[in-house]
């Protein structure tokens, strides 16, 4: 199973694609989060994604295509994959057409989860996560049981510092002009579905794992 997740920032593919780990056995891999280990690292790469991530901008493609091919060149790709947040630009795209062809794989969907920028913005300026195992929480839609403290594994939870009103409206406004054409780039590949995840987190998911059927 070899799966994109698209989607505006916000949209739940990071709560979903946790959901196909379970079900699916395969690795998340998530730009987001590698951008945000490599910050934590205090790496070079880090030093330049934060420049870009803080203002709500994307990292150069040349930098993301290259963590991008690296991963997935590993082992534990070879049986499937969840692609969460990359390809996240016409020029990602094509390169990811590329890298796939080199590991000799096909692309089983790409999964749109669409969702409203009203509540786009709620979802993320609500966004908690834990410092220590990653679980993704909502201060509304899905809280912890205790307020900052990590269900799965007591970490502290913490916002992140482009989930601010501000930067999110940048996020929304970079989605629209760069990547919001790679709607019409995997319709024509026959490889788009459209899922309403407006809907609550059970039935986003229902709804996923039946187009990947
Ligand atoms: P993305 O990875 O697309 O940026 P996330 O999965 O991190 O999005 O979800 C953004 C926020 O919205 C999180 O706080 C998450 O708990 C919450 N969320 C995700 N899916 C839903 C949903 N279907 N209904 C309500 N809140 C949701
Ligand atoms: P995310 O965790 O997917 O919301 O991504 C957080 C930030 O990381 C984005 O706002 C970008 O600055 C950067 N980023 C993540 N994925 C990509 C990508 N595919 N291309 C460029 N920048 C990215």
């Amino acid at each position: 199973m070899y799966i994109l997740l698209m989607g505006p920032p916000g949209a739940g593919k990071g709560t979903q694609a946790a959901n196909l780990v379970q079900k699916y056995n395969i690795p998340h891999i998530s730009t987001g989060d590698m951008f945000r280990a490599a910050v934590k690292e205090g790496s070079e790469l880090g030093k330049k994604a934060k420049a870009c991530m803080d203002g709500g901008q994307l990292v150069p493609d040349e930098i993301t295509i290259g963590i991008v091919r690296e991963r997935l060149a590993k082992p534990d790709c070879a049986k499937g994959f969840i692609l969460d947040g990359f390809p996240r630009t016409v020029e990602q795209a094509d390169a990811l057409d590329g890298i796939l062809k080199e590991l000799s794989i096909s692309l089983t969907r790409a999964v749109d989860i669409s969702v409203p920028s009203d509540v786009l913005v709620e979802r993320a300026t609500g966004r908690r996560i834990c410092k220590k195992c990653g679980a993704t929480y909502h201060i509304r839609f899905n809280p912890t049981k205790t307020e900052g403290v990590c269900d799965e594994c007591g970490g502290e939870t913490y916002q992140r510092a482009d989930d601010s009103e501000a930067t999110m409206k940048n996020r929304l406004s970079v989605y629209e002009a760069q990547t919001k054409p790679l709607i019409d780039y995997y319709k024509k590949a026959g490889l788009y579905s459209e899922i309403d995840g407006s809907q609550e987190m059970s039935k986003v998911f229902a709804d996923i794992t039946a187009c990947l059927k």
